[in-house]
């Protein structure tokens, strides 16, 4: 029988560990405010964790979701200065196709600079010299100020901040429950995902920060929101095709750009209409429309291997919506409900939507309103504020976290656990013997462990002997990881894929011994 706890009271409950709860969270600390916030998994694992790795430049947005644009062009230039170690500095370019309407680019072009987004048409040989494997029929190029953005550096460097300034975290605990009374969330209720104990405790002010989930905690507050979900697939390919974000120049539309990350090359995305923010399947014609889009902008792309997929779930306001044209028809710019204008709930505001790009904007707009109804007057100091690195930084982006491998190695004799992500046995065991006691999923969101091109193929069983030989020999531990990447793995199962599947395959079933029920 569960346990009944009654002891932790706050200031500010944040509901939601994506990048928009955490960036919350931080901005209230910084201005004073006592916080904790509350996620049911582990940092990121909700769409923060699953999105495209685009640090928009606006570009997308400028003709179909103007405010948007505008956004995501100052947002960009706030992101470099607080937190640049997240940021990859590809830049961007918007190119037309011959698939693409010749039109496009003037009105385009206009909208940029309605906007403020800083795009300029580039020479061709210009373009060809920086990226020889784009499609030569290229009729224009415009460069923006797009990068890679990791969403994994970004949500710790945000816990790491909000720790630092007096926050609290509490991973794997979930909002079960709200009890509103006299018009007023009194009573919030907990479960310990871990332990299964339950908490009750109280907050002055409630944001529900949950992502597509944002509906499901209105529920339990009594209350509605109108969201549309939309899923949206995203193909990691095993090699990095350019240098540069490439866009297509047109209407938003499936698969019109592409994002080298690290080695890799990530195509994007579909738009789907799903009922639940965990309706993660991917087809196998999602993937081959990515691919075909894709062979357009970077001819014959296709007959590489693709290294996995996976899916993120979007949620839109649906009051906006016009049911003619679809849900790319929604705005995309972010929503804050205040709840007490809306259903008369005094403490309580939901936040979500946006893009990954604008986070800091939208936490700035709901922790100012809190912080209003809080009578705590102290203004935002995220935009100029640098989000604070941890003592023992992991270097996330190439020559930075090489470095940072090579200083660790020497100095402590250490043993590359991943070769792929350079993910040290040291690093490994002092983070799975920890408190936290991480499962290795948790390890590839801190590490980026078995993300490479192996796809966990040699390091899932090396973490899995390292935790076997300490305290914890859980039969499941190793199980539970190969299933999450088989999950991303198995809708690719053709061509130089299907290669590495067969050698995994044998490792596990002719090597190891393993049954397909350990699997
Ligand atoms: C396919 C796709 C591609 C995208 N690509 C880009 C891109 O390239 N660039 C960009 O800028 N943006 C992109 N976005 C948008 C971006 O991913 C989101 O705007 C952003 O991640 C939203 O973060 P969030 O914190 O609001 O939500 P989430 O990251 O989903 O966080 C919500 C959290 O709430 C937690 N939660 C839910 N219920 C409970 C509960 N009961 N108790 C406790 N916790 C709970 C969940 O576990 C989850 O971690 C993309 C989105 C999608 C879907």
């Amino acid at each position: 029988m569960a346990t009944v706890m009654n002891n932790l009271s706050t200031q500010l409950l944040v509901i939601g560990g994506g990048a928009t709860g955490l960036g919350i969270a931080w901005d209230a600390s910084l201005r004073g405010i006592k916080t904790v916030l509350v996620e049911k998994g582990d940092l990121g694992e909700g769409t923060s964790g699953r999105y495209h790795g685009l640090l928009h430049s606006g570009g997308r947005y400028v003709i179909s979701d103007p405010h948007s644009a505008s956004d995501c062009a100052s947002e960009n230039e706030i992101l470099r200065k607080i937190a640049p170690s997240t940021i990859e500095d590809t830049g961007g370019y918007f190119v037309s196709t011959p698939a693409d309407p010749l039109e496009f680019p003037d009105s385009w072009l206009h909208g940029c600079e309605q906007t403020g987004v800083a795009a300029d048409e580039i020479p061709l040989a210009q373009l060809r010299k920086r990226e020889p494997l784009l499609n030569p029929r290229i009729s224009r190029a415009f460069s923006v100020n797009d990068g890679a953005l990791d969403s994994f550096a970004l949500t710790h460097l945000l816990a790491n901040g909000i720790q630092r300034s007096g926050g609290k975290l509490l991973l794997r605990h979930a909002v079960t429950g709200l009890e509103i009374r006299h018009n007023h969330i009194q009573t919030i209720q907990l479960i310990n995902l871990r332990t299964q104990e339950m908490l009750m405790m109280s907050a002055d002010f409630v944001i529900n920060a949950a992502g597509p989930w944002a509906g499901d905690i209105a529920w339990l507050a009594k209350t509605q929101i109108p969201i549309t979900l939309s899923k949206g697939s995203m193909l990691a390919m095993a090699s990095r095709f350019t240098q540069t974000v490439i866009n297509r120049c047109k209407p938003p539309g499936d698969g019109d750009i592409l994002v080298p990350i690290g080695t890799v090359s990530v195509l994007g995305t579909t738009d789907l209409p799903v009922q639940r923010p965990d309706h993660l399947q991917i087809f196998p014609w999602e993937l081959d429309l990515l691919l075909s889009e894709a062979d357009i902008l970077v001819p014959g792309i296709r007959q590489h291997r693709p290294l996995r997929a996976w899916a993120g779930v979007r949620p839109l306001y649906s009051s906006q919506h016009d049911d003619q044209e679809g849900d790319r028809a929604i705005k995309r710019s972010h929503i804050v409900l205040d709840h007490r204008d809306r259903d008369g709930i005094d403490n309580f505001v939901s936040v979500f939507g946006g893009k990954l790009t604008t986070y800091r904007l939208m936490a700035e707009a709901a922790v100012d309103l809190a912080a209003n109804r809080l009578g705590q007057y102290t203004a935002c100091a995220t935009r100029t504020t640098p989000i604070p690195a941890p003592d023992s930084p992991i270097g996330f982006l190439g020559s930075e976290r090489l470095r940072s491998f090579s200083d660790r190695a020497s100095s402590a004799q250490d043993m590359v656990i991943c070769e792929c992500e350079l993910v040290s046995a040291k690093q490994l065991r002092q983070a799975l013997f920890s408190d936290e006691q991480p499962t290795l999923d948790d390890l590839r969101r801190d590490f980026r462990l078995g993300m490479g091109p192996c796809q966990a193929a040699y390091c899932g069983f090396r973490s899995a002997g390292i935790a076997a030989k300490g305290s914890r020999a859980d039969p499941q531990f190793l199980g539970d990881f190969t299933q999450e990447r088989w999950k991303g793995i198995q809708p690719l199962v053709w061509g130089s894929s299907l290669r590495q599947i067969e050698l995994m395959r044998r490792i596990n079933f002719e090597l190891l011994h393993l049954s397909e029920a350990d699997q």
